[in-house]
């Protein structure tokens, strides 16, 4: 590998882990021109008619056989997106227009699909909804099949190169579908999301993957040397030769990591002297909840609601977020999903709540605080996540509180809901879990006063240790004084588990801590017995976990105590490899 070029680096969304390094290989959708033909006469209008039927007949034909090749060959992955398209493409709106066309302003088939599926893909393109959104990929993949079964050249070349990295505007469903994993080592989309095709394929295959990488991508040309981290979302381009020796290493780690990952899915997360430790997820979608099985994910401890809030010109509806709380709790089943209340605010931003613009925003108006205030928004989405708790292992969480009183307020909110439901005999699990993170100081120092008033308490230490210690997690210039081991911060999050346990209330952690090895025998010395983190992290604490003697960590604990840096502590736990 001998680039010439100067390398370049290009960010996109990382949607499927691993490590892809080769020649691109450049996808281009070909685009079929309208011919502008007129047809002349009723004869012409009813044979254009049946052309376009039989059209729409091989296609459905196609795709079907393209369904029994892969339930075939066991490759059934994401078999429901041909399904899909079998809908489109024998959707009798899409017929009716397309005829309509044709009938009456005599176009041909050809054109009036084209227009039909123009306008299509334009309106699923201006939807709000990311998933819908996404599904513009498969109106166009419908129309392509049909006008190429109506005989225009709209086929893209299938024989790439061996080793290639796929570089595509967006990937058709059928193009995923089919691709031949022998031989592409991975893709870059411009467009797409966490939920177009590209990316839900990707990760069902264990392609990796890098989508939504806009107009850059535009600029690589064929056969140019690529290295693509599905993790981190990066693509390389023309690396120079030192970078493809610390990649390649890279991907061989990962191999090695995802053999051990496999192994370890199953196993319980129990200390080597039999104690037993939950590990659950931080997720933010539904579509999370997939990695957080396939990681050996418990449940959800952190259900960030903020995503659904945010990007756009209005409030989720209490009919959008029930759907969405639902569809959570019920593909978690039994295990619980801990959702926390919005925490707009602070880096998050909402226009249409028409915040102010704060000259410090993580010590202002944000989470609870707003929501106590707009109880318009709060009484929506409470109502909307109480609906949906008959469905599933639902329990509620209150972000930033700072006081006894606020968790009153926040609960008095709740039962004011409840009781409006009771009335109206909208069913919903009255005895669901209360609890609230903790992150601020204040709530950490009155953890035996807030512990008689919730169910449970989750420490979050990404706020608790910018609180603590001043220190902005955004700002990069302080970054290094932004530590989890200083002694300050630890000593709060002890006293929060001490004071959960003496008061016999659950305790978890879902702060960033929570899924650092290096703390992990620390917190179990400490008395915490779950943790929840984003799902990739799982395997890694799991292992900590089992390779844990309770007694050992209780002494660490203890030797922690007396030491006064962070860079101390931080030795003196040494995780297990
Ligand atoms: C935290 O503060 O630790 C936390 C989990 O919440 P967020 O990162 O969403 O502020
Ligand atoms: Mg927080």
């Amino acid at each position: 590998m001998v680039p010439t070029k100067k390398s370049t680096q290009i960010e996109g969304m990382g949607v499927s882990p691993g490590i892809a390094l080769g020649r691109a290989f450049v996808m281009q959708r070909e685009v079929v021109a309208l011919t502008g033909i007129h047809l002349t006469s009723a004869a012409e209008v009813a044979a254009e008619i049946a052309r376009f039927d039989d059209a729409v007949s091989q296609s459905v034909a196609e795709v079907e056989a393209l369904i029994a090749e892969l339930t075939d060959r066991g490759a059934d992955d994401g078999l429901d997106i041909l399904e899909t398209q079998i809908e489109f493409l024998s959707d009798p709106q899409l017929r009716d227009d397309v005829v309509r066309k044709v009938e009456e302003e005599l176009k041909t088939a050809h054109d009036a699909l084209i227009e039909v599926t123009d306008a299509l893909v334009r309106l699923f393109l201006g939807m709000e909804d990311e998933y819908m959104r996404g599904r513009h990929a498969d109106v166009r993949d419908a129309g392509d099949r049909i006008l190429r079964n109506l005989g225009a050249r709209v086929q893209q070349p299938r024989t790439y190169p061996e080793g290639c990295i796929i570089i595509a505007d967006d990937l058709s469903p059928s193009d995923t579908m089919t691709l031949d994993l022998t031989l592409v080592a991975g893709f870059a989309t411009q467009t797409g999301g966490r939920t177009s095709h590209a990316a839900i394929v990707a990760k069902a295959r264990g392609i990796p993957a890098v989508v939504g990488c806009g107009a850059a991508l535009g600029g690589i040309g064929d056969d140019e040397w690529l290295i693509l981290d599905g993790q981190a979302g990066q693509l390389l381009v023309q690396p120079d030769n030192d970078t493809i020796g610390i990649y390649r290493e890279k991907q061989q780690d990962f191999v090695k990591q995802l053999a051990w990952l496999k192994s370890l899915r199953d196993a319980p997360a129990v200390t080597k002297d039999g104690h037993a430790v939950a590990l659950l997820a931080n997720i933010s979608e539904p579509a999370d909840l997939d990695q957080v099985f396939e990681n050996g994910g418990e449940g959800v401890g952190l259900l960030r609601t903020e995503l659904l809030f945010m990007g756009r010109d209005s409030p989720p509806d209490e009919e959008e977020q029930f759907e969405f709380y639902r569809k959570i709790a019920l593909k978690a089943g039994k295990r619980p999903v801990t959702i926390r209340t919005i925490d707009i605010g602070g880096d998050k931003e909402a226009p249409y709540l028409g915040l102010p613009k704060e000259e410090n925003p993580f010590l202002g108006y944000r989470a609870i605080r707003i929501c106590l205030d707009r109880t318009d928004v709060f009484k929506t989405q409470l109502r909307a996540i109480l609906r949906a708790s008959t469905f599933g292992n639902l329990k509620i969480m209150f972000p930033m509180i700072g006081s006894v009183q606020e968790v009153r307020a926040a609960k008095a909110v709740m039962r004011e809901v409840g009781k409006e439901m009771e009335q109206q005999g909208v069913p919903f699990n009255s005895q669901i879990q209360t609890g609230i993170m903790i992150e601020i100081p204040a709530a950490a120092i009155i953890a035996d006063l807030l512990a008689k008033e919730v169910d449970f308490f989750s420490i979050g230490t990404n706020d608790l240790i910018q609180y603590t210690l001043a220190v902005d997690r955004m700002n990069d210039q302080v970054a290094p004084l932004y530590d989890g081991f200083h002694p300050a911060v630890l000593r709060l999050i002890a006293r929060v588990i001490e004071e959960a346990n003496r008061n016999g209330i659950h305790v978890g952690m879902c702060g960033e801590l929570a899924a650092d090895p290096l703390a992990t025998r620390l917190l179990l010395g400490m008395g915490l017995r779950e943790f929840s983190m984003s799902a990739v992290s799982i395997p890694w604490i799991k292992q900590q976990v089992r390779e844990t003697m309770l007694s050992e960590a209780e002494c660490i604990f203890e030797a922690v105590k007396g030491l006064d840096s962070a860079d101390e502590i931080r030795r003196f736990c040494k995780p297990i490899n």
